[in-house]
């Protein structure tokens, strides 16, 4: 691991056998799991390079558990990671050695659903398909849809503020729940938000939806649910250059049209993909772009004759609308696969995260192939182009030395390069370990000195998820004014990573 954690505390390792017991008597027989054999399954989560076996596994089922569980955690000076899923591929859930990983994939239920109201209330273990297929049948779905939406908890989807392709239109996590119960570090817990449009008070719920797991234990999420659109239909769009499909976005979106999603893929994801499940991709363009439409029928129509034209204005060479749902579905299951599919071009890859001006595509793109030379290592690129949100693929192989620290070190300068041309360190993978050390790139000292404080007001110990997010540990009460005297830093015990 090339990343440096906070130092395991050697007492807590060494109380190991008592906490495990501590947590079986909070939780049954079967909530707890501290032989190392089983707890490798919990070593990692998407971003496969980092592994640590945790001190202890608890897999609670009510929040009454959560909270006598971070309340014995914190009397003991015990580390907590929530984990949902485990499919973060910013390592948010990466395990600390002399830590707990608090798992919540037994809180698996939909509790509420209230059509009336048009919101559902669910434990936060449940999947977020897993929110769509309970509504279905009602004609309503949950919008956001990350590609890894079959398997990621809505727990993790706030604790990230996931996105998908159809964020575009209808908003990121953020912009669709409504309310969390939450747990603190103390075993309080609190309720934000609800079922109503807004709430009265601090947004405190805002500050929740991408707080990775460092403020406390979501244990309850009320969401948002919308009819199902009468219609969709996409356009599959072939360009000779990357340049002219990122013009052909940035003039969609100037000409003030909002598609449903809209995904852009380069010559070697789309090769990958349709490599991969033969949807029909052309293979000999260098770009290719996927704009869907919904609504009522004549709607759909309009949007993707107004983009088709767009298109063909910047040189789209194929294009192609899709005739039936199942053809759409095609188009996407390519995209929705592209990762996997790339997967099969090499041992490993590396998916970066970062968000520009759409406007910068071209440029971006540019420097990226120029890096990609320099590096020697081959990058495919995915795109959420609607919202500038980039995803390169950067292909390595572990087994052969020296490659997991070059992938690493080009993904740094591409995200480097997205705050240079005045994006962002992340688009929707948050910043867990992988971006914590790039966040002084994008924030000045005040500014996560600040964030560090919202931090210290939920969890004032950092026992939740520490390590991760911010790249210098701070003791609360030293927050922003550290006092270095003759070159002597106060409290030099602490561990400054
Ligand atoms: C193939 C693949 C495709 C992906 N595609 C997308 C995509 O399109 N869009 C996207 O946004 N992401 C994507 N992701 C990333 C990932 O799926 C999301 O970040 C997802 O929201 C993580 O959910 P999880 O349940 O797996 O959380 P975990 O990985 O278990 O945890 C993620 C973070 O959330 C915290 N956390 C989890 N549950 C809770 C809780 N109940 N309370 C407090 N904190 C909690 C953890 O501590 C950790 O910091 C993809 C991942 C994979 C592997």
């Amino acid at each position: 691991m090339s990343l440096r954690m906070p130092a395991p505390d050697p007492a807590v390792l060494s109380a190991r056998a008592e906490v495990i017991k501590g947590l079986r008597r909070i939780l049954e027989n079967d909530g707890v799991i501290g032989d190392d054999e089983s707890l490798i399954a919990y070593e990692s989560d998407g971003l496969t390079a980092y592994r640590q076996l945790p001190l202890a596994v608890a897999l609670p089922r009510t929040t009454q558990q959560v909270a006598q569980i971070l309340r014995f955690c914190r009397e003991r000076g015990v580390k907590v990671v929530a984990r949902g899923a485990g499919t973060s591929l910013s390592g948010g859930a990466l395990p600390l050695a002399d830590g707990v990983i608090l798992g919540l994939s037994r809180f698996n239920r939909v509790l509420d659903i209230d059509l009336e109201n048009r919101v559902v209330v669910a434990q936060p273990g449940v999947t977020n398909l897993g929110i769509t297929e309970a509504v279905k049948k009602h004609g309503f779905y949950y919008a956001p849809d990350p590609s890894s939406q079959i398997a990621c908890s809505i727990g993790g989807n706030v604790a990230e503020n996931s996105g998908g392709v159809h964020c575009l239109k209808y908003g990121l996590t953020t912009n669709n729940v409504l309310g969390v119960e939450l747990v603190t570090m103390d075993g309080e817990i609190l309720r934000l938000g609800g079922k109503t449009l807004d709430a009265p008070g601090y947004d405190l719920l805002g500050i929740i939806n991408g707080s990775e797991g460092m403020l406390g234990v979501i244990t309850e999420v009320t969401v948002r649910i919308l009819p199902r659109p009468q219609h969709a239909r996409a356009a599959l769009l072939g360009f000779p250059s990357v340049e002219a499909a990122g013009q052909c976005v940035a003039d969609i979106i100037g000409g003030g049209i909002v598609p449903a999603g809209m995904e852009m893929m380069d010559r070697l994801a789309t090769l990958a993909a349709e490599e991969f499940l033969h949807v029909g991709y052309p293979l000999d363009v260098e770009a290719v772009l996927i704009v869907e439409a919904d609504g009522i029928d004549a709607e759909c129509d309009h949007v993707l004759a107004l983009v088709n034209d767009i298109a063909t204005k910047n040189g789209a060479v194929f294009s192609r609308l899709s005739n039936s749902e199942d053809e759409r579905l095609r188009f996407w299951a390519g995209r929705k696969s592209a990762f996997p599919a790339v997967g099969r071009l090499s041992p490993d890859y590396y998916c970066m995260d970062g968000t520009i001006p759409r406007g910068r595509l071209a440029h971006v793109l540019q420097r990226m192939n120029e890096m990609s030379e320099r590096y020697g290592l081959r990058v495919a690129n995915v795109f959420h182009a609607g919202d500038g949100n980039l995803h390169p693929l950067i292909l390595y192989n572990a087994n052969e030395p020296g490659q997991l620290e070059r992938a690493e070190a080009f993904g740094a300068e591409i995200l480097r390069l997205c705050v240079e041309v005045g994006g962002v360190l992340t688009g929707e993978h948050g910043v867990g370990v992988e971006k914590r050390d790039l966040m002084p790139e994008m924030f000045s000292e005040i500014d996560l000195a600040q964030q560090m404080r919202v931090k210290c007001a939920f969890d004032p110990e950092g026992l939740l998820n520490p390590g991760k997010v911010f790249p210098q540990l701070h003791r609360c009460a030293e927050l922003g004014r550290v006092h270095v005297h003759a070159g002597r830093v106060a409290h030099p015990e602490l561990p400054r990573f």
